[in-house]
């Protein structure tokens, strides 16, 4: 790739000021001498087209798609990859040859996150609260990669019927199931528990699962990065779990867009040092 030729990268998202990825991604920027930029871009539901085709006669060579847009932005796409197509949803959009490729590094963001946790998926059951976009991304990643069985609890009917019957028909095996989002008497088998809904974002929200029926051989996963120890992890440290924080799914989740994006290797350590300073982390 010319390292001369200054480009610009950004994210669509409304809202899209909180969001912790151009200060990773012009970390990694510079770090590497790459004359690239990163911006913000607060693009609303109805200019999402607009904004998409504008891409292309503005020269803008990748972006990263958060809230509303993960789902809606697809039909704008000139294509999908696999996992994308598998998940339903977007998070990377690549400009190569002048065409639009859409891709989700969240689920296998996570995945790496599980692995720097030291946590084998093989044989396990993993319960998974939530049936949302992010939701989705994790299910399909961690189905990938041989768990024994998902249960799916949410608090939606609609949502998790939805998410099981499209997951049982890409996944024939293992067992998918789905509850209501109060289930929580589980058997204490070996367990990833994993919080893919908001709760435990506002400092009021109530914990996603009872704490008490936590069991000390589970882990315990939080999506949710802000705080980046979540009063459900901290719940379920207390309980003897161990705990996986959303945070290290950010970061990787940003380093394989960052790959996509740029085709050189993330900086990986500067782009953690970039958002661990932005969260306030010493
Ligand atoms: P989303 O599509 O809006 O889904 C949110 C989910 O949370 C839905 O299943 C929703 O249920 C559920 N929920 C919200 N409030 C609830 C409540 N009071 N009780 C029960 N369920 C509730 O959002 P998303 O994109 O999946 O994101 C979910 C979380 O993951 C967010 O906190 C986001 O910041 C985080 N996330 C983190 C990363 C990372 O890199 N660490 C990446 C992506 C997302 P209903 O459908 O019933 O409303």
């Amino acid at each position: 790739m010319d390292k001369k030729t200054t480009k610009v990268f950004g994210i669509f998202g409304d809202p899209v000021g909180h969001s912790l990825s151009p200060v990773i991604h012009n970390a990694a920027f510079q770090s590497l001498h790459l004359p690239y930029y990163y911006v913000p871009f607060e693009i609303s539901k109805e200019r999402l087209k607009e904004a998409v085709l504008a891409m292309t006669p503005l020269g803008i060579a990748g972006i990263n798609v958060t809230i509303p847009h993960k789902e809606t932005i697809i039909p704008f796409l000139d294509r999908l990859s696999d996992e994308a197509k598998k998940i339903g949803a977007v998070n990377t959009v690549e400009r190569f040859n002048n065409e639009l490729i859409g891709h989700n590094t969240d689920g296998p963001g996570f995945l790496k996150s599980l692995e720097e946790a030291d946590i084998d998926l093989s044989g396990l059951r993993v319960i998974l609260l939530g049936a949302g976009g992010a939701a989705r991304g994790v299910a399909v990643s961690l189905l990938n990669a041989n768990i024994a069985e998902l249960c799916l609890v949410a608090r939606s009917i609609e949502k998790r019927k939805m998410l099981k019957n499209d997951l049982c028909a890409l996944f024939p095996n293992p067992k998918i199931s789905e509850y209501p989002f109060d289930k929580n008497d589980f058997e204490p088998v070996p367990t990833l528990l994993i919080n893919a809904t908001s709760l435990g974002m506002k400092p009021d929200d109530p914990l996603p699962y009872r704490k008490e029926r936590i069991d000390p051989v589970w882990a315990v996963a939080d999506l949710v990065y802000r705080p980046v120890k979540t009063p459900f992890l901290t719940a379920a440290e207390k309980a003897g779990a161990k705990i996986v924080p959303g945070v290290g799914m950010l970061l990787h989740q940003a380093a394989r867009s960052f790959e996509i994006f740029t085709k050189h290797k993330a900086p990986l350590e500067t782009m953690k040092k970039a958002l661990l300073t932005a969260l306030n982390i010493p």
